[in-house]
């Protein structure tokens, strides 16, 4: 069986399911994956770009999206994903915490706990993100991200093709895992692409307007979300390995 180089650390003997043959580009392992999957596979967008999804409709129109509010999102993250259902004529699912665990956590520690503990920022990206995310990923056999590897030392060895243990054993397509940011912004331009406008003050990775900011000259890309902590705890749970609500 042949196999993607970066896949062959996720992919054991176990996982009947790989029988990817493709170059490896992100086009190619997306159109095996929604040849695979479809319909029970969707692309996780969090509205920073629409590289992935402009990739996936020309490969599938009716591709499944779905996203996460949390109730904290910035507004130009609302816009993007307004552009981007009426750019590519997708209907977005989207996926909202509960309302009672937000409540209690809002009685109970106040509205800016997370920057608190790492602990309280974990439990509010718990409540928030992953409950929701679990949800969302329930009945589906695979999901599509836009992880890449230089993002954060957290992913800096994330595959195209993985088993996510933390959601059932179901397939993760990380497609765009080794591409650079200089990629993904040349990829908008030419294809005139929506993007999240925060990029335009400063922003390179963009999450909850209270956890993320913008970055100085020749800082990480991640080094704005979750400013005050150290780089090997930014992850929110959404693609964290070791951790679950
Ligand atoms: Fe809560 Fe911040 Fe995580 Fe958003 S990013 S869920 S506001 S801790």
């Amino acid at each position: 069986m042949e196999r993607l180089p970066d896949t062959e650390e996720a992919v054991t003997d176990r996982d009947v399911r790989f029988d990817y043959r493709g170059d490896g580009t992100a086009e190619e392992v997306l159109r095996w994956a929604l040849e695979k999957f479809h319909p029970n596979i969707a692309v996780a967008c969090s509205f920073q770009h629409a590289v992935l999804i402009d990739m996936a409709v020309k490969i599938r129109p009716d591709v499944r999206v779905f996203s996460i509010d949390t109730g904290r999102l910035p507004e130009d993250t609302y816009e993007c994903a307004r552009d981007i259902e009426c750019r590519f004529g997708v209907k977005i699912e989207w996926y909202f915490p509960r309302h009672k665990a937000v409540e209690e956590m809002m009685h109970r520690n106040g509205p800016l706990s997370f920057r608190e503990s790492l602990d309280a920022r974990r439990e509010c990206c718990a409540i928030r993100k992953v409950e929701p995310l679990n949800r969302a990923l329930s009945g589906l056999d695979a999901w599509i991200t836009g992880v890449r590897r230089e993002q954060n030392v957290t992913r800096a060895t994330v595959a195209k093709i993985e088993i996510d243990d933390a959601h059932g054993g179901i397939v993760k397509l990380n497609p765009l895992s080794d591409w650079s940011y200089d990629r993904i912004r040349s990829y908008v331009r030419e294809h005139r692409l929506p993007y999240n406008t925060l990029f335009e003050k400063g922003y390179t990775s963009i999450g909850c307007a209270c956890c993320t900011r913008a970055v100085k000259p020749g800082e990480d890309s991640r080094a704005g979300r979750w400013w005050w902590e150290h780089p090997e705890y930014k992850e929110c749970g959404l693609h964290a390995r070791n951790w679950q609500i």
